[in-house]
């Protein structure tokens, strides 16, 4: 029952003198307080307890009767306790003991437990006893504990409320303010003193979104209200608020007090507004251009990303594919799904890589005039020029991308009319080519005749002028022949009439019997042949593909008008089983701006016509169509004034020593 400060540190009460009471007669009086009450003798031995002692302390009477004090206390307070008695006796009155301090009992099972002791000297049978009357303080002390807890409690609720970025406020039923925690004195300006008694609606300047009356109805019948609210801050500035209200009432069931928790939404709120209004500007600006591209004649079509996922397409595109083409479906999907197929000049499968569309969005190329061919779902075939570019970003701020990926614009132009009158052209060239045949024949025939016969000595002799003009015809007769020949070339290439006579052939030898000709009709040109073998044999139309490289070596020849070497240079491409041919001049080359359609039909480059050099622009379409029908490729390469070399590949045959080999 003690604290080793509690004697020092108890105020003495009123001294007046001990009580006088007799042992035999003092039990009853003992045994109705209901504190335990313990009496000692100067000794500290207990002489007089009462039940209470017994029941608080577990001991019965007689044990505790005659035992020491300390008996009741924790044995660590022992030593302090026999001191602190000892000094008491000398000077005895009634007090507390251990005020603020936590006395503590030790029941007879070993439990300690909280009292509370007061002390009053008494004189037993005329000895100086003392009466301890100990109050056993648990249940209090629980009792405390619990409502510290409690305590604890509301300051945490309190702080949390002060820790939320929302605006919480409690207010009467008419509105005056009661609460007003940090969030709303952070969103409204208001200081909680200052809001504090302020009605809250003239304070906020509230704006409802119905009528304040409704609002509270409503508060008021189903206990509580949600929505959108705008107030007014202290300083003037507007904010939005998501507003939940509940109802609070007191035991009576009357309302007590609405609860209030604002959100500022107000940032959320433009953000939304912004978004819509550039969302609405978007769609409006995507019908408008639907409607521009809709208008147009062509078809025409947005794709992103390397799969070529569409955007936008036109009405238009819908014909052409001859299917709608689903926003956001990958164009080789599309085509699957709807079995669209395309095809090259050739009416060959072109491969999707080659599609002008996933060319533009895969390697960011952009393909001009590609002529493709559509097979629709029905069947029927569509010939179109496919333009596809990758669009650029405004203000030049590089590609234009989507979700991340290239946006590429495709734009299809139907050519089946074009193709028509193409066809009709060719149709009439062919037919013409056909007709000049015969009488040019005749023509060439009898200006030979009259030019060897004379020479002979058959007939009169020609003037020098007759020969002359004679030799002219021929000339002239000669180039109109080669003329036509191409000419049938072409429509007969346009008209997939050409057939190749395939033989295992030496191309070496080949291109040794070409320039050995080629070489007698020139003095002023070195032709040279270089080879890294004896033999290359490829699976060719030994016929096309002399006329190939005398058309080669022939322009090598024609196209460098001072003379120079020309070298032909033939190996074998063993990583791609090819044959390597190259035909080089050092004559007045191509410009660089003319590379590009040099193999087109009819096309010949500005610096042969200034030079006077005259040809029909046939040849080279002529080669590299023949080229790439034998499955190889032709291509070159120039510099104005300097030279050019055309390279030319073939498929070799595997079995090199092949015994069927036209030489
Ligand atoms: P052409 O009958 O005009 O020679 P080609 O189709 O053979 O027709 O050649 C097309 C054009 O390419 C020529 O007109 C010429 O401008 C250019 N060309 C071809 N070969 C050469 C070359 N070896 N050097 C310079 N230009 C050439």
């Amino acid at each position: 029952m003690s604290d080793a400060r509690e004697y020092q540190r108890a105020p003495a009460s009123s001294s007046s003198a001990p009580i006088a009471v007799a042992s035999t007669t003092v039990q009853p009086f003992l045994d109705i307080s209901p504190d335990a009450l313990v009496i000692i003798n100067r000794a500290g031995t207990i002489v007089l307890v009462n039940r209470q002692a017994e029941a608080v302390f577990g001991y019965t009477r007689e044990v505790l009767l005659g035992q020491p004090l300390e008996l009741l206390l924790p044995q660590r307070f022992h030593d302090a306790h026999i001191a602190h008695r000892e000094h008491y006796f000398s000077s005895p009155h009634t007090r507390s003991m251990g005020i603020g301090l936590h006395l503590v009992g030790l029941r007879k099972d070993g439990a300690e437990f909280p009292v509370e002791i007061s002390l009053n000297p008494l004189l037993l049978d005329g000895t100086l006893h003392t009466l301890a009357a100990i109050r056993d303080m648990t249940a209090q002390r629980a009792a405390e504990r619990e409502r510290l807890q409690q305590l604890q409690h509301i300051h945490l609720q309190a702080d949390l409320i002060n820790l939320a970025h929302d605006a919480i406020l409690v207010r009467d039923p008419v509105g005056r303010v009661l609460s007003w925690n940090k969030g709303a004195e952070e969103l409204y300006g208001w200081t909680a003193q200052e809001a504090q008694g302020r009605i809250i609606h003239t304070l906020l300047k509230t704006r409802y979104p119905l009528a304040r009356s409704a609002i509270e109805a409503q508060v008021e019948r189903e206990g509580q209200w949600e929505g959108e609210l705008v107030h007014t801050c202290r300083d003037g500035s507007l904010v939005t608020v998501e507003s939940r209200q509940a109802l609070v009432r007191d035991e009576a069931g009357q309302p007590s007090a609405i609860l209030e928790i604002n959100r500022d939404v107000t940032r959320r709120r433009r953000r939304e507004q912004t978004e819509h209004a550039e969302y609405a500007e978007t769609t409006a600006r995507l019908a408008f251009l639907q409607q521009v591209l809709d208008a147009l004649p062509s078809s025409v079509y947005l794709v992103y990303g390397p799969e070529a996922r569409l955007l936008l397409a036109n009405r238009e595109a819908r014909s052409v594919w001859g299917a709608a083409w689903p926003t956001a479906q990958p164009m080789l999907e599309f085509l699957t799904t709807n079995k669209i197929a395309l095809f090259d000049l050739q009416g060959r499968p072109l491969p999707p890589e080659h599609y002008a569309t996933l060319r533009a969005v895969r390697q960011g190329e952009t393909v001009l005039q590609q002529q493709e061919t559509i097979r629709r779902p029905g069947g029927s075939s569509l010939p179109v020029l496919v333009n596809a570019l990758i669009l650029s970003a405004p203000q030049g701020t590089g590609q234009l991308v989507l979700q991340g990926e290239r946006v590429a614009l495709v734009v299809h132009q139907d050519v089946t009319t074009l193709k028509e009158a193409e066809y009709l052209k060719d149709e009439f060239v062919s037919i013409a080519a056909h007709e000049l045949r015969t009488p040019l024949a005749v023509l060439k025939g009898f200006a030979d005749m009259l030019l060897v016969q004379t020479a002979r000595g058959r007939g009169p002799a020609l003037a020098k002028w007759q020969s002359e003009a004679l030799e002219e015809i021929e000339l002239a007769v000669t180039r109109l022949v080669d003329l036509t020949e191409e000419l049938l070339d072409v429509t007969r290439l346009q008209a997939g009439r050409l057939l190749l006579q395939r033989t295992p052939t030496n191309v070496i030898s080949l291109a040794h019997r070409v320039t050995t000709l080629l070489q007698q009709m020139t003095t002023r040109h070195q032709l040279e042949v270089r080879a890294t073998q004896q033999a290359l044999v490829a699976d060719i139309d030994p016929g096309r593909i002399e006329q190939v490289l005398t058309n080669l070596i022939g322009n090598a020849i024609k196209y460098s008008p001072q003379g120079g070497p020309v070298t032909i240079a033939l190996w074998e491409e063993t990583a791609t089983h090819e044959i390597g041919i190259s035909v080089r001049d050092r004559g007045i080359g191509i410009p660089q701006s003319q590379h590009a359609q040099i193999f087109g039909r009819f096309m010949r480059a500005d610096n042969a016509q200034a030079w006077g050099i005259s040809g029909t622009g046939l040849g080279l379409y002529i080669c590299r169509e023949l080229v790439e029908r034998h499955g190889g490729q032709l291509w070159f390469e120039s510099r104005e004034n300097v030279g050019s070399t055309f390279f030319l590949t073939l498929p070799i045959i595997a079995n090199q020593e092949s015994s069927d080999v036209n030489a």
